[in-house]
């Protein structure tokens, strides 16, 4: 079976670690191909992003990994660029220049009442609250309903090829906090984008990011949404959100099984000429 991730960050963002540490924990454990996936740099310059004057150091360095492990590691060049609402996206104009190997497209943030700043949904808790108190007066489902709603933005606008953390908003509602996932309303919603990803060229990530940093007790989508997604069709790939070199593989072979059990018998990968898919082996 293939062994890749694509969604990986080091110390060019928030991760720990250099590309080349990256690497050698990818060749450690056996992996074929690695896809590095920075935060691509927003207007604001929060710390968790390349900074713009790091980003050309950042695309040389990845190209010249690729160089130097070729014919031991397939190494792409990508990253993970926000959808920050009104403002810029995966298909900003800029990112095309960049001539990325790949893009996943990921929202973090939804804007705040008085639109001079943006929560991020999986920051601190304080902003959930921000936005279900304040901004959205009370209305969790509004909340979730705007976060799923940025997300169909986003697939409008295209210029990526991987849909980041499609569930992010459960990071802090461990225990079923601030709303019940299992609740019609949620479902609903979540059933509604999954209509809206079907049959678009992308593919849709089961990330463990969550598990590894602590946050939540399953991945990124919950698995009732994985089998929604294998009932539309929708193609799958499985990546860790690895903010360290030891976590690329974090929670792997447990996803696996998870989406094995949601009926995908094949996921999918940048290989080689393009996209492909392979089969699951568990
Ligand atoms: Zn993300
Ligand atoms: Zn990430």
């Amino acid at each position: 079976m293939i062994l890749s991730n694509f969604h990986t960050h080091c110390d060019y963002c928030d991760g720990a670690g250099t590309p080349e540490d990256v690497v050698e924990a990818a060749l450690s454990r056996n992996f074929d191909i690695l896809g590095f996936s920075s935060h691509a740099p927003i207007a604001s310059e929060p710390t968790w992003t390349i900074s713009e004057s790091d980003l050309p150091l950042y695309l040389k360095h990845i190209d010249e990994l690729k160089e130097k492990y070729a014919g031991k590691l397939e190494i792409w060049k990508g990253l993970e660029i926000d959808y920050i609402d009104g403002i810029s996206g995966p298909s900003s104009r800029r990112f095309k220049d960049l001539h990325l190997d790949y893009a996943i497209g990921s929202v973090h943030m939804i804007k705040s009442g008085d639109g001079e700043r943006f929560l991020a949904v999986d920051g601190p808790e304080e902003h959930l609250i921000e936005l279900i108190d304040v901004v959205y007066n009370g209305s969790v489902e509004k909340v979730t309903e705007k976060y799923y709603s940025l997300i169909c933005d986003m697939v409008d606008g295209g210029g990526f090829d991987i849909l980041g953390h499609l569930d992010l908003i459960k990071k802090r509602n461990r225990d079923n906090r601030y709303f019940d996932e299992n609740a019609p309303w949620y479902r609903n919603q979540v059933r509604d984008t999954l209509d809206y990803l079907k049959n678009r060229d992308l593919v849709v990530e089961v990330n463990t990011g969550g598990i590894s940093r602590g946050a939540t007790d399953t991945v990124y989508p919950s698995p009732w949404i994985i089998r929604e997604a294998f009932e539309r069709k929708i193609p799958l790939m499985l990546n860790a959100d690895s903010h360290v070199p030891e976590h690329i593989d974090f929670y792997f072979a447990e996803a696996l099984k998870i989406i094995r059990d949601c009926g995908y018998r094949e996921l999918h990968t940048l290989k080689g000429e393009g996209w492909t898919s392979f089969p699951i082996e568990v």
